[in-house]
């Protein structure tokens, strides 16, 4: 091309990294020439896609409110887990107290629970728009990423190949990998599950008759064990991954680009 017209680099420009390399165009946001090699997302210059990138918010303080409900979550199915083995123990002429406090805590768990999924998904969202700005986008829009998970039947599957991805591009395959996604999603169908049979005999099943008290007992047991799996599994895969995000965030701040794990130790 003999004639520059707006975006593209005259023809005798230079790479100011590369001067051995001829300038493809110009930056969009700061002008400056960049070659084929230095060419990043939306068209701009290294430089400022790192200071793009820079100006996401970071995850960190959503990572930690998403732990911390999940923690309260947590608590209050162990303990709704302990009670309802007592109740169990006691018959149905046990403590009425102990009755009450389990009525509670498993109510406060109930109530923390949708809490962490939404601190959850807030921090999921923010993890996206950063590896986006970065230029490690999993192919979907921050929002679009969260709707996978609220979408019926798709949130069966959707959510576990975005969190795959998400990993992937924040710590390449190995770190996704050790990130035993499967057991993690694995536990979260199995809540679906026991929650679908929940309702089922709740609605349906003792709606005239009322429940028996062993098997109310048991279904309590059951539900609060796998809201503790459930809740350790979510804790472990916040955190392992933010501190992936705060390793691409420092090497931001640092002046380089971020690059996954795998990939560097490979470099
Ligand atoms: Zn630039
Ligand atoms: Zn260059």
């Amino acid at each position: 091309m003999l004639t520059a017209t707006a975006g593209e680099a005259a023809p005798q420009a230079v790479c100011p990294t590369h001067p051995s390399r001829e300038a493809v165009r110009t930056c969009v946001r700061c002008g400056g020439y960049v070659c084929s090699a230095c060419e990043r997302q939306e068209g701009q210059c290294p430089e400022c896609t790192r200071q793009t990138a820079l100006e996401v918010p970071d995850s960190r303080a959503r990572a930690l409110r998403a732990v911390v409900s999940l923690l309260i979550t947590l608590g209050a199915s162990f303990l709704s887990l302990l009670f309802h083995v007592g109740l169990l123990l006691m018959g149905e002429e046990g403590d009425e107290a102990l009755e009450k406090v389990t009525a509670v805590v498993t109510t406060v768990g109930f109530l923390s629970g949708y809490g962490s999924r939404v601190y959850f998904l807030m921090w999921f969202h923010r993890v996206v728009r950063q590896l986006q700005a970065q230029g490690a986008g999993i192919g979907r829009t921050p929002g679009g990423a969260v709707w996978m998970w609220l979408i019926p039947f798709v949130n069966f599957v959707k959510p576990f190949t975005l969190m795959k991805d998400v990993a992937e591009k924040a710590g390449g395959a190995r770190f996704a990998a050790s990130l035993h996604l499967g057991l993690w999603w694995g536990v979260q169908l199995l809540f679906y599950a026991v929650d679908t049979v929940k309702r089922v005999l709740v609605k349906v099943v003792w709606k005239e008759s009322g429940a028996p008290w062993d098997a109310a007992c048991v279904l309590g047991i059951v539900m609060a064990l796998v809201v503790v799996l459930l809740t350790l599994s979510y804790v472990r895969v916040v955190r392992e991954l933010q501190a992936r995000m705060d390793r691409r965030r420092a090497a931001l701040e640092a002046g380089n680009e971020p690059v996954p794990e795998d990939e560097a130790v490979a470099a």
